[in-house]
C-alpha cells in the first residue's frame, strides 16, 4: 500500500505511541486484537453481504432489506461461533446481545440494523418490568430470534408528556368476552393515539410492547401501563386481528431502521401480558400495586438510565469517527500558498481556523469516552448492590439520573453539531455522500431526540440538583452528607460560597495559569453553581411576582438548560482529568500519552470556557485580562495539538471499512478513490445518461426549446 506522504509524515512526528491508546481506549491489549478478530469476521464474510460499498446508491427500501438481510447473517455468524454462550451472568446464557462481542459487531458494521429495538429496548423492557413467571415464558423466544420486539409509546400526538398517551387497554372478564381469567382489548380510540415512531415496528417486529392506559374492572383509568401485545403470526408474520402497522416513510437519516406506526382496534391480549412486576390485574379486574422490595424498583429505573449511558458513550465513538475522516483529510488536502513559497500549497490543517473548528471536537471525543466509561461503570456499582441487597440511597440514583440526563442532551448535541461542523470542513468534498459525513451526521441526528428529548432533559437535571441547594440552604449536616459520593455533591463548596455572600475569583495570576486543568475544573464548577443558584433565583422570583408555579418554571427553562449544559461540561472535565489521573497511576499507557490526553482535557475545558466567555465574566469571577488568557491559550493549545492531531484520530483505530470515507482512508489516497466512487454510481452506468432518451433529446436533437419570436401568448 503506497502512503500519502502528508499522512506518512504526520505519522512519523506523533509524540506518542497511537497503539498505546487503541488499547487503552478499547481496554487491554487484548480487547483490541479481540476487536480487530471480530472486525475481520465482518468484513472478511464469505457471503459479502456486510459490505458496504453500494450502500449510497440504494434506494431506501432495498437499504432496508440488505440491512435486514445483515441482521439475520450476523444473528447465524454468533450462533456459529458461540457469542454469548457463556456471558457473565449465567441467566443470560445464549443471550447474545449480553456479550460484549456483540457491541464490538455493532459498530464493526457500520451500519444499523432494523432489529435494534428488539435488543435495545424491548427485552430490557420485559427483564425490568416483568415478573419471573412471564420472564421465563418470554426471553427464551426472545433469546432464539422467534419473538422480535419494539418498544411502543410515542403516539402521534403525544412523545414527551407520557401521561397524555391515549391508547387504552381495557380489562375485559370472561363474562364480556375475555378469555378465561380475564384479557385486555387494546385500543387507538383517536388519530392521534396511533403510535408513531418505534423503531423494529413498521415491518420487522412481531410483538410489541405497548404503553397503554390501564382501564380496570371498574372503570377506573390507572394510567400508563406497559402491556405485551403479538401483531403479527410467528408463523408467516401476517399482521394479527385488529393490528394495522407499517413505516413511517423515508426519514432524514436511519433509513435502515423501520421505524413505524401502528392502530390497534380492539385487539384482545390475555390479562397476563400486562407486564406484572410491579403492579396487578387480577381474574376479577381489580388493580393493586405490588409490593416489592426498594432495590427492585430501583433496578427497572437503572435500566433506563443505562441506555441514557450508552448514548453518552456512544457520542465520542461517533464525533472521533467524524474527527479521523475530517483530521486525515486537512492533512491530505493542500489549498493556498503561503508567502514565501509558492511552489507548494499548505495543507489545510496547518490554517489556525480549520484547528479552532477541529481540534476541540476531537479533544471532545476522548472527553467524552472517560465520561461513558465513568457512568457505565456507576451505573453498574449501583445495580450490583441492589442485587446483592446492599444500601443504595434514593440521592445516589437521583445523582445518577441528574448525571446521566445532563450528560446525554449534552454530549449528543456536540455530537450532532460537530459531525456536521466536520463535514463543512471538508468544504465541497464533504458535501458528497461517499465523503462518509453526511450519512454519518444524519444518521447520528436522532439521538438529540429519543430517550428524552434534548431540550427536556435539562428540567430533570435542575430538579435534582435544586435538592442540593435546598441542603445547602438548610445547612442540614446530614442532607449535606447524603451527598459525599454523588456528583452533585462537588458543587457544594462553590454553593456555599456564593451563597455565604462570597465573590469567589480566579485566582490565575498569569496566563500558564489558566492552563493549570485544577484551575480550569474550578472555573466550570463555580459556573455551573452559579448558573443553577441563577436558575433557582428566577423561577422564585417570578412566584413572588404573582405567576403560578408552573408559569414561573417555564420562565427558567432557557436557564435551566445552560445550567445543565454548565454542569456537563463541569462533570465531563472532572471525568476527564480523573480518568488520565487513573491510566497514569496504573501505568497503562506511558508519560507520552498522559501528555496527549491533559492536552485534550485542557483544550475542551479552554474551548467551552472561550464559548460562553460572558457566564464567567458576569460575576467577575474572571477578569477581563484572565478572559484574554483564555482565548490565548486556546490558540497555544492547537499550535500543541497540531503535530500529534492525526495520530491522535488513528488512535481510535477506525478501519477504512467502518469509516465508509474516500476522504479519511488510513492511506489518505483520496483522489483515485473519489473519481472510483463517482465511476460506481449507477446513474453512470451507461455512456449516455439514462434520460437522454427519453428527455434530453428532445432538447438537444427535437429542437423543443428552440426560441421563435413571437409574442406572449398568456
Ligand atoms: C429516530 C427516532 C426513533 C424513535 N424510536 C422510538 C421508539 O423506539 N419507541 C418510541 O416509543 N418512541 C420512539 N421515538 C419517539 C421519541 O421518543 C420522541 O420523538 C421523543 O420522545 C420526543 O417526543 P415528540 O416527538 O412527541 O416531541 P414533542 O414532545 O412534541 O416535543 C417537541 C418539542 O417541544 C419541546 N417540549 C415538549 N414538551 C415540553 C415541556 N414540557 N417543556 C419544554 N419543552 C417541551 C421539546 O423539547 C421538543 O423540542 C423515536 C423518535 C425518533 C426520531
Amino acid at each position: 500500500m503506497t502512503l500519502n506522504p502528508d499522512l506518512e509524515r504526520e505519522r512519523a512526528q506523533a509524540s506518542f505511541t497511537p497503539e498505546k491508546l487503541t488499547n487503552l481506549l478499547d481496554g487491554s491489549a487484548a480487547k483490541t486484537a479481540r476487536r480487530h478478530q471480530l472486525e475481520d469476521i465482518i468484513a472478511k464474510d464469505p457471503t459479502g453481504i456486510f459490505s458496504n460499498d453500494d450502500n449510497y446508491y440504494l434506494h431506501r427500501t432495498e437499504r432496508h432489506v440488505r440491512s435486514l438481510a445483515k441482521a439475520v447473517r450476523l444473528i447465524e455468524i454468533c450462533r456459529q461461533l458461540g457469542i454469548g454462550n457463556e456471558n457473565n451472568n449465567n441467566n443470560e446464557n445464549g443471550m447474545m446481545v449480553a456479550s460484549e462481542d456483540w457491541s464490538v459487531l455493532m459498530y464493526a458494521l457500520a451500519d444499523d440494523l432494523p432489529l435494534a429495538l428488539h435488543w435495545i429496548m424491548f427485552v430490557p423492557n420485559i427483564k425490568s418490568l416483568c415478573d419471573e413467571e412471564q420472564q421465563a415464558q418470554w426471553l427464551p423466544l426472545c433469546r432464539d430470534w422467534r419473538m422480535i420486539g419494539c418498544y411502543a409509546q410515542t403516539e402521534i400526538g403525544h412523545g414527551s408528556n407520557v401521561r397524555a398517551l391515549e391508547t387504552t387497554a381495557t380489562f375485559l372478564p370472561e363474562s364480556r368476552g375475555g378469555d378465561k381469567g380475564g384479557s385486555f382489548m387494546i385500543h387507538s380510540p383517536t388519530i392521534t393515539s396511533y403510535k408513531a415512531w418505534p423503531g423494529t415496528l413498521g415491518r420487522n417486529a412481531n410483538h410489541a410492547m405497548v404503553i397503554a392506559r390501564l382501564i380496570d374492572g371498574e372503570g377506573v383509568d390507572r394510567g400508563v401501563h406497559n402491556f405485551l401485545v403479538p401483531l403479527r403470526s410467528m408463523k408467516d408474520h401476517t399482521m394479527l386481528p385488529g393490528v394495522e402497522t407499517g413505516d413511517l416513510g423515508p426519514k432524514i437519516g436511519y433509513n435502515t431502521m423501520d421505524n413505524g406506526f401502528a392502530c390497534f382496534k380492539n385487539v384482545v391480549i390475555p390479562r397476563r401480558n400486562m407486564a406484572m412486576r410491579f403492579a396487578n390485574v387480577d381474574e376479577h379486574g381489580h388493580y393493586s400495586k405490588k409490593q416489592v422490595s426498594d432495590a427492585a424498583s430501583k433496578i427497572s429505573y437503572i435500566t433506563m438510565m443505562q441506555v441514557r449511558a450508552h448514548i453518552a458513550d456512544n457520542a465520542g465513538k461517533a464525533l472521533a469517527k467524524a474527527c479521523t475522516i475530517v483530521i486525515r483529510y486537512s492533512a491530505v488536502r493542500r489549498q493556498g500558498y503561503s508567502d514565501s513559497d509558492e511552489a507548494t500549497e499548505n495543507q489545510i490543517l496547518d490554517y489556525r481556523q480549520q484547528q479552532h473548528r477541529l481540534f476541540p471536537l476531537l479533544a471532545n471525543s476522548y472527553c467524552f469516552f472517560f465520561t461513558g466509561k465513568v457512568l457505565l461503570k456507576n451505573l453498574k456499582a449501583i445495580e450490583n448492590r441492589l442485587l446483592t441487597n446492599q444500601p443504595v440511597n434514593k440521592v445516589q440514583v437521583a445523582d445518577i439520573h441528574a448525571s446521566s440526563s445532563a450528560l446525554k442532551s449534552y454530549t449528543t448535541m456536540i455530537t450532532a453539531d460537530g459531525i456536521e461542523d466536520c463535514r463543512k470542513a471538508c468544504g465541497g468534498h464533504g458535501f458528497l455522500q461517499a465523503s462518509g459525513l453526511p450519512e454519518l451526521f444524519t444518521t447520528y441526528l436522532q439521538n438529540p431526540t429519543v430517550e428524552g428529548d434534548n431540550h427536556m432533559l435539562p428540567q430533570q437535571v435542575v430538579k435534582v440538583l435544586l435538592k442540593v441547594v435546598q441542603a445547602v440552604q438548610s445547612k442540614n449536616k446530614k442532607a449535606l452528607a447524603a451527598y459525599k459520593t454523588c456528583d452533585a455533591g462537588h458543587l457544594i463548596p462553590s454553593l456555599q460560597s456564593i451563597l455565604g455572600g462570597r465573590l469567589d475569583k480566579c485566582d490565575a495570576s498569569c496566563k500558564e495559569d489558566l492552563l493549570e486543568l485544577p484551575t480550569l475544573l474550578q472555573a466550570l464548577c463555580h459556573r455551573a453553581a452559579r448558573l443553577l443558584l441563577g436558575a433557582a433565583k428566577l423561577v422564585q422570583d417570578k412566584i413572588k411576582e404573582g405567576k403560578t408555579a408552573e408559569q414561573a418554571w417555564n420562565d427558567g427553562l432557557v436557564e435551566m438548560a445552560r445550567t445543565s449544559r454548565a454542569y456537563s461540561q463541569f462533570l465531563l472535565l472532572q471525568n476527564f482529568i480523573r480518568g488520565i489521573d487513573d491510566e497514569e497511576n496504573q501505568s497503562t499507557v506511558g508519560p507520552a500519552e498522559i501528555a496527549v490526553l491533559r492536552d485534550m482535557a485542557r483544550l475542551s475545558a479552554l474551548f467551552w470556557m472561550e464559548k460562553d466567555l460572558g457566564d464567567f465574566l458576569e460575576d467577575g469571577y474572571l477578569t477581563a485580562k484572565q478572559a484574554s488568557w483564555v482565548r490565548a491559550n486556546v490558540l497555544t493549545m492547537l499550535y500543541v495539538i497540531r503535530p500529534n492531531a492525526v495520530a491522535l484520530v488513528d488512535s481510535w483505530d477506525y478501519s477504512d471499512f467502518c469509516l465508509r470515507s474516500v476522504l479519511g482512508r488510513w492511506d489518505g489516497d483520496v483522489y483515485p478513490a473519489l473519481l472510483e466512487s463517482c465511476r460506481r454510481d449507477p446513474l453512470n452506468a451507461n455512456e449516455i445518461g439514462p434520460g437522454y432518451e427519453e428527455h434530453l433529446k428532445r432538447l438537444i436533437v427535437d429542437g423543443v426549446g428552440a426560441y421563435t419570436p413571437t409574442t406572449s401568448r398568456l
